[in-house]
């Protein structure tokens, strides 16, 4: 996927303020925050969206959510709470077509979902 920001992100071809990697994910700050914490966790492994999910092993998917829990806390957020958000697909303006969880806090967040 030579053609893809995140891909490009993960090898480090771009740069990024890293928030936290292990084998499976990469968490950077969000360059465009909506949030006092905005950090985007995305799989190493690409696939487009979640309706690819089946492309990814349970570990690299079950590793996704540990890392949003382990940046939520690392970011002090376990206290008040905070929002994961992935965007799939146009309905959903999802921008960047490779698999990623937005961790959202550090303030009340909106009651809407939509
Ligand atoms: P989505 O709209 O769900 O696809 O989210 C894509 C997110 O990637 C947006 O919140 C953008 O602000 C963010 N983004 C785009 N380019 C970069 C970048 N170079 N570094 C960090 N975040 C980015
Ligand atoms: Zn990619």
């Amino acid at each position: 996927m030579n053609d893809c920001l995140f891909c490009k992100i993960i090898a480090g071809e771009i740069p990024s303020k890293k928030v936290y990697e292990d084998e499976n994910t990469y968490a950077f700050w969000d360059i465009n925050p909506q949030a006092p914490v905005h950090v985007l966790v995305v799989s190493k492994q690409h696939i487009p969206d979640a309706a690819h999910v089946e492309e990814l092993t349970d570990t690299q998917l079950a590793a996704c959510i540990r890392t949003c829990a382990k940046v939520a806390a690392e970011m002090g957020l376990n206290e008040n709470g905070y929002r994961i958000v992935n965007n799939c697909g146009e309905h959903a303006c999802q921008s960047v077509k490779h698999i990623h969880f937005h961790v959202l806090g550090g303030k009340q967040l909106s009651d809407r979902m939509v």
